[in-house]
């Protein structure tokens, strides 16, 4: 006889754990199951782990917005003591440039102050006085190297850029990851790594449970698809993509370390920081380097990725273009001819916004599709989907009516249709990383 449970939970990210966490917190009994030998070493262990609030749609600021105050106030957040320590989250605030990829800021804007969160304006004589380093030069649309046009100016020079101290980075992602699966723990979650999910079990039209790769079965009436870029093979497992209207695949992003100019303390002074410009994000990361990520502009061709096993993790001519539009903007940046990066997947819908969802197969839940973007919404998206799960296990139709989820840290609702995967295709979406 397989082990039964209340809710298996497929994938120990920081999505998976979240989750956990949450619902163990809520009585229930849970297993996550991972194919790694430990959590977060999936997706999550590469993530840039950026904590802004910006994002082109009120729901996702919100969203954003509310995780960010359990970030910086995690171990409160957690309520336990990770032996092996907790992760810190660096308040460093976010600089965003005007650009005409983000209509000057000017939606930006909007969100911010629609939901109250304080932001300066700084012209470039304000940024130099922070980041003396940076150059004004406007280059938009960004180019590859090899394009003739790539690096010629146009007339306009950038204005400036919003500043918000809301913001900043993790350190060590993986080490956050460790501390949610600690704390699930404390309230009775178990976890079993070094064991990939082989099957949904399925009984009278419901779901039953899964089945590993070692012919263990563990039973339970709810399993959640929380597999990062796997969500689309746990997904066919399942059988349920032919009942979505949004969908998800596997797409390979390249994100490069490069020392920071010399003489510059980029690691005390730098924030995360986002050129629409020059296609570029890029922030502060240990032993004085840069880490910089493409924002998806039109001229990088996008990888998508079939088998999420099987992709290349070598850095490749993509990541020498990131570097040199970089360079546009921080003009005495040092290059090495050997770039050195990481190479991992985002799990991208359609309208690169997350499916926060059931499924039409009862008791099978999905929270994927994050899209390069969700790390930062962890804490909300685990207590969301344990709304969600709870309120459809009681019998509730979520495809009907809705559930809505209060943000109690910034006292605000969330019509969690938004996050269904049988919405139109959300057109004030970016379609980029920028969500
Ligand atoms: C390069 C990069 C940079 C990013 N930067 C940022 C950022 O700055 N800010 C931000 O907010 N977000 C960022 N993101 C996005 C963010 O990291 C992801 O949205 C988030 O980490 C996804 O977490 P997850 O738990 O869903 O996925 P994962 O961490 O990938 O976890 C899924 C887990 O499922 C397991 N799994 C899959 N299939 C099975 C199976 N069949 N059986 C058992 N286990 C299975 C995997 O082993 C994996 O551990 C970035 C992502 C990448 C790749």
């Amino acid at each position: 006889m397989g082990k039964q449970y209340d809710a298996v939970i497929v994938g120990a990210g920081i999505i998976g754990c979240s989750i956990a966490f949450e619902l163990a917190r809520r009585g229930w009994k849970t297993v996550a199951v991972d194919k790694q030998p430990e959590a977060g070493n999936g997706s999550t262990a590469n993530t840039c782990a950026v904590i802004r609030v910006h994002y082109s749609t009120l729901e996702g600021t919100a969203v954003a917005y509310e995780s960010y105050h359990y970030w910086n106030s995690w171990a409160d957040y957690l309520g336990i003591d990770d032996p092996k320590g907790t992760a810190r989250f660096n308040k460093t605030g976010v600089l965003v440039f005007e650009s005409q990829a983000n209509d000057r800021l000017k939606n930006i804007r909007r969100m911010l102050d629609a939901l109250g969160i304080g932001y300066e304006n700084w012209n470039f004589e304000r940024i130099k006085e922070t980041f003396p380093m940076l150059d004004d030069a406007s280059y938009f649309p960004p180019r590859r190297p090899e394009d003739p046009k790539f690096g010629s100016k146009n007339d306009t020079p950038i204005a400036g850029a919003i500043y918000y101290s809301e913001g900043g980075y993790v350190t060590d992602p993986v080490l956050s990851v460790h501390n949610v699966q600690v704390a699930a723990e404390a309230h009775g979650a178990e976890f079993i790594f070094s064991r990939r999910v082989e099957a949904i079990l399925k009984q009278d039209g419901r779901t039953k449970g899964v089945r590993l790769d070692d012919g263990r079965e563990l039973f339970a009436p709810v399993v959640v698809n929380a597999a990062g870029p796997h969500s689309v093979v746990v997904n066919a497992m399942a059988g349920v993509i032919e009942g979505m209207k949004i969908k998800t695949r596997a797409l390979r992003h390249e994100v490069v370390h490069l020392p920071a100019p010399e003489g510059v303390d980029y690691e005390s002074i730098g924030c995360p920081s986002s050129d629409s410009d020059v296609g570029a994000y890029w922030r502060p990361e240990v032993g004085n380097h840069i880490l910089s990520g493409s924002e998806d502009p039109e001229c990088d061709p996008k990888e998508w990725v079939n088998d999420p096993d099987n992709f290349n993790r070598n850095l490749t001519e993509q990541a020498k273009a990131q570097a040199y539009r970089l360079s546009l903007r921080i003009p005495d940046l040092r290059i090495p001819n050997q770039i050195q990066g990481v190479v991992d997947l985002y799990d991208v819908t359609d309208d690169w916004m997350p499916i926060y969802d059931k499924s039409d197969l009862p008791g099978f839940y999905m929270a994927v599709g994050t899209s390069g973007n969700q790390y930062k919404n962890a804490p909300v998206v685990g207590k969301m989907m344990a709304d969600l799960i709870t309120q459809c296990q009681s019998g509730r139709d979520h495809d009907a009516e809705p559930v809505v989820f209060h943000l109690e840290k910034i006292d605000r609702d969330v019509d969690m249709r938004f996050y269904s995967r049988l919405r139109e295709i959300n057109k004030e979406s970016s379609f980029s990383v920028l969500g």
